[in-house]
């Protein structure tokens, strides 16, 4: 199936995703086969990049790409939701 949208990015954010997938690259290859690189790692080189921004809330958000609630605890909240710092921008095919 071909999806009949494709997705845009600016040229700064552009960027940014190849810095991010180039670092990623550089942090599984070296000596050895294999990495420990998790989920929190990539998470962390992409809130310094600037891809990805904290914004306290105080319940679960519903906005597309969080996972808010099924993450936190109930008696953790207010919690700092990492969220997309940038637009993707939809165009139809
Ligand atoms: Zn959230």
């Amino acid at each position: 199936m071909t999806p009949d949208t494709t997705l845009h990015y600016t040229d700064d954010v552009r960027d940014k995703l190849a810095a991010l997938g180039l670092w990623v690259l550089e942090e599984t290859r070296g000596d050895y086969i294999g990495s420990d690189l998790s989920g929190g790692d990539i998470q962390d080189k992409a809130e310094a990049l600037g891809l990805l921004a904290r914004v306290e809330v105080k319940e679960p958000c519903s906005e597309e790409h969080c996972s808010c609630a099924g993450y936190y605890d109930s008696s953790e909240w207010p919690i700092q939701c990492l969220r997309y710092a940038f637009d993707r921008i939809e165009v139809s095919k």
